[in-house]
């Protein structure tokens, strides 16, 4: 077996965006959650029928001893099926301390993959994240200028990523600047064989258009590792010849109930389940307060979707108004209440699944992962994008029917988002 990419990405949602970036550059493409087991054969044969494959961690905050642990776990899950380049994704904020995990993660990569040189860039234009002269940009203003300066666990408050990145690093950090990356490949293999003679390890790339990163992209062909937001995505799949094509996207036909699953309560979210209301699809309000005193809200739930499920989608959420949701947390206590919350969402999917539900919508971002943790889903077939960073996906249950499942973090998605998923589905398979 021999996949052409293998992709490290260091949270869920990132992964998402990058394995989204390659199939809309025409590779076919599979995430999976965490490094599978040994005793996954599933994973693998799901691996073999893709270009790349992106394994999603949950490592960008946690200690950086474990951050290397994992990421080397799951480069040698990539080596083991074949992958010819390793593609670590980090955030397009580059979300790090000086104690990592950017630097110590690439160099644990480095030395796995018994190289000493690699590339460095956030860079995604589409997204509002430009590199010039080795400083990000976050839309028009300097990251350390950003709302990234104060977030609560990766503050960036320097812009300049060869100092960022050279704090985390025992290697010496350069930068091919935008005189090289416009040249075009061969400039920029002269600048990488330069920056190499001078012993660096690792290279900042400004980037500020997408071309910037197709011509990056060409340059780092048969690098052993690059690493980079999800915009250097764009630029690989031509290396090996892959083209855009609409079959890169292409799932199994959509069969079965369709349902929608919400226990987001971010302003987009809200406005799609009102919209769905609207709609006059029938929806159940998940109330955290029954579920706390001890009422089989879920069972209700269930019964609910059971009675509507083959008239059309059916929803079930616990958005609610951001003051009926702090009323709750202050009663229950946030972290006590979401979790409640993730719980009865989870046990419900999974009665919906088990009710014959085969495609299903979630919304929130901690929702997904109760939702797809509830569901033992390991590993996801990415298809057609839905909304920017939103595609749907496919797994095989337990029983080998294919689950469609869309997994949309909170403020993703225009009003329309729930029934605009079902309609794009059935267009898609027909
Ligand atoms: P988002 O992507 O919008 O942030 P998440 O699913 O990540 O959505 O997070 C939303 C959190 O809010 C979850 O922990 C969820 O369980 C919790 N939650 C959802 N509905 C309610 C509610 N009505 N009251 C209290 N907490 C809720």
């Amino acid at each position: 077996m021999r996949i052409r990419l293998g992709c490290i990405a260091d949270d869920f949602t990132g992964a998402t965006d990058l394995a989204n970036n390659l199939v809309r550059a025409g590779m076919r493409v599979v995430q999976l959650i965490d490094v599978p087991s040994d005793a996954d054969r599933h994973a693998a044969r799901q691996a073999a029928d893709a270009d790349a494959v992106v394994i999603a961690l949950k490592s960008r905050t946690v200690p950086a001893a474990d951050a290397v642990e994992a990421s080397l776990r799951a480069l040698a899950w990539l080596r083991s099926v074949g992958a010819e380049q390793t593609y670590f994704k980090f955030c397009s904020t580059f979300d790090s301390t000086p104690d990592g995990n950017i630097g110590p993660v690439t160099e644990a990569l480095m030395s796995a993959l018994g190289t000493d040189f690699t590339v460095a860039t956030p860079a995604f234009p589409d997204n509002g994240r430009t590199v010039f002269k080795g400083h990000l940009f976050v839309g028009d203003v300097l990251l350390s200028d950003s709302g990234m300066r104060r977030h609560p666990l990766t503050p960036m408050t320097d812009s300049n990523l060869v100092s960022v990145l050279g704090a985390q690093t025992t290697r010496p950090v350069g930068l091919i600047d935008h005189t090289a990356v416009a040249g075009g490949a061969v400039a920029i293999r002269v600048r990488i064989d330069e920056l190499r003679a001078e012993g660096v390890g690792a290279a900042v790339v400004d980037a500020v258009t997408n071309d910037d990163l197709l011509r990056l992209g060409a340059a780092v062909q048969g690098l052993p590792l690059v690493t980079a937001g999800s915009g250097l995505a764009i630029g690989l799949p031509a290396n090996w010849g892959v083209k855009p094509s609409p079959t890169a996207a292409q799932l199994p036909p959509p069969a079965g109930h369709q349902a929608v699953v919400s226990g987001s309560v971010s302003v987009a979210t809200t406005g799609q389940v009102r919209e769905f209301l609207r709609s006059g699809r029938p929806a159940f309000g998940v109330d955290p307060l029954r579920v706390a005193a001890g009422e089989d809200v879920a069972g209700e739930a269930l019964a609910f979707a059971g009675a509507h499920l083959a008239d059309g989608p059916v929803l079930v959420h616990s958005t609610d108004s951001p003051d009926a949701v702090r009323a709750v947390q202050g009663q229950l206590g946030t972290a006590e209440a979401g979790e409640l919350v993730e719980r009865t969402l989870a046990r419900i999917a999974q009665g919906l699944v088990e009710r014959g539900v085969r495609q299903l919508v979630v919304a929130g971002g901690e929702t997904s992962g109760a939702v797809v943790r509830a569901l033992g889903v390991t590993g996801l077939r990415i298809g057609p994008q839905i909304d920017p960073g939103v595609p749907w996906c496919a797994t095989t249950l337990p029983d080998g029917d294919t689950l469609h499942i869309a997994l949309k973090s909170g403020n993703f998605g225009g009003p329309d988002f729930f029934l605009a998923s079902f309609a794009l589905l059935g267009e898609d398979a027909s």
